[in-house]
């Protein structure tokens, strides 16, 4: 055996699970294709958002009030500033599902909060420009993430517990069997006892089960440049999700006191092969970014210093996929988190290593079973 558990992809949620294995004491060996903190997949761009008021279920809340901890632990652990809770607001029609959800969430979780009138917004956080029809949502327990850095402290920290990992380590096949798994990567086997596939985008081609309920799409981030920057700084600008009809602009504060990042894509391409992934971003992308910045931010200029693309593996629900596949053993997948996985990424990687070592774990993440997408599909072993 080379290790109690093999970890394939070791990006957001990989990083974590090395981690929480490496605490409970296993030895664990992960694989990633890159280096640790890379900016080809679903992680990259240097922030990402934390919310606990929640538009994408309220049976999320437990585990983002879980992730809160865990962030604060992984602070701890490493010594690294990962999340700043500066606050969010969501902007939308009252009338929106994700609005309705929002406002649910807060009512069953009692959620810290604060519901404002466009001329309340406006007196606020003069920042955003909302119509007469619109409210504003603030979540107190929102904030700031930096990605590359929580994978490196993860790694870091789940090396100094005793974790290996091989960098630049295609995995090109997973061999589950009754008594463990075999692994292979540029002509070498290795053996494990069990097996974590956090591939991200590349995860349907390690499980053709799920390969047709695995959709990776195309998200283009661009950085603005603040007109007063005093605006726009950590303290003063909380992060946001503005949702329209025919937009969805999401961004946070600058964090280091130079630009604005913000993300909107009324429609995402589809990718068809994650490695070729289009990292330029079209002059027709640029200005229908610009756009929506001019018309609901006008305090930046709305011209991006800079624009490039990441991808996400996105399920027809929008939950992710998590836990065991009927029928292959020794396997716990971790995958499909469609847009909205950094947040809960520690206790992503807690539920893993209680899945992989106690065979069952105390979070709610039923609505997450593999078995929703795969029970109508024939199974053919990977
Ligand atoms: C632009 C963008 C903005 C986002 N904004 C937010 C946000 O604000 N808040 C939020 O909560 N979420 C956000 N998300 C979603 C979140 O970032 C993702 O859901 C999350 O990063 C997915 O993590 P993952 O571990 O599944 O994939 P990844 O982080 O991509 O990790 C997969 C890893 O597997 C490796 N790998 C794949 N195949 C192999 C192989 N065969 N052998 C070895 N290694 C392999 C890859 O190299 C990669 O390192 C955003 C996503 C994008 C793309």
């Amino acid at each position: 055996m080379d290790a109690d558990i093999g970890v394939i992809g070791v990006g957001t949620m990989g990083s974590m699970a090395m981690w929480q294995l490496a605490r409970k004491g296993v030895s664990v060996l992960g694989f990633d294709q890159y280096g640790t903190g890379h900016d080809r997949s679903a992680a990259g761009g240097e922030t990402r958002l934390f919310r606990t008021v929640y538009f994408e279920g309220d049976e999320y809340v437990p585990i983002l009030k879980e992730a809160k901890k865990l962030w604060s632990q992984l602070e701890e652990e490493s010594g690294n500033t990962l999340l700043t809770l500066n606050g969010g607001v969501m902007i939308g029609n009252p009338e929106f599902v994700e609005m309705q959800n929002a406002i649910k969430s807060i009512k069953k979780f009692d959620l810290e909060h604060e519901i404002l009138t466009p001329e309340q917004a406006k007196a606020k956080y003069p920042q955003h420009h909302l119509t007469s029809d619109e409210i504003m949502i603030y979540d107190k327990n929102a904030g700031v993430i930096r990605p590359e850095l929580s994978i490196v402290s993860a790694v870091q920290r789940a090396e100094e517990l005793g974790a290996r990992i091989l960098r630049y380590t295609k995995i090109e096949k997973i061999v589950p069997d009754r008594d463990g798994v075999t692994i292979v990567a540029n002509d070498r086997e290795y053996r494990v006892g069990k097996v974590l596939i956090t591939a991200g985008p590349w995860a349907g081609n390690l499980l053709p089960q799920l390969k047709d309920s695995l959709i990776v799409k195309r998200v283009v981030l661009s950085w603005y440049a603040p007109k007063d920057m005093n605006q726009f700084t950590i303290e003063n600008f909380p992060v946001f999700a503005h949702l329209g009809i025919d937009f969805k602009l999401t961004g946070t504060p600058t964090v280091d006191g130079s630009m604005v990042k913000a993300s909107n894509n009324p429609s995402f391409k589809v990718v068809g092969d994650p490695s070729t992934l289009e990292k330029e971003v079209s002059l027709e992308e640029v200005q229908t970014a610009s756009q929506f910045i001019q018309e609901k931010i006008p305090g930046l200029v709305p011209h991006p210093v800079r624009a490039t693309a990441y991808m996400d593996a996105c399920t027809p629900d929008g939950h992710p996929i998590v836990g065991e596949v009927p029928e292959i053993e020794n396997t716990v997948f971790m995958c499909g988190f469609s847009g909205h996985g950094f947040k809960m990424s520690p206790v992503m990687g807690k539920i893993a290593a209680d899945l992989l070592v106690e065979g069952k774990t105390s979070y709610p993440i039923d609505h997450l079973s593999p078995k929703r997408l795969v029970n109508d599909l024939p199974l053919v072993k990977p």
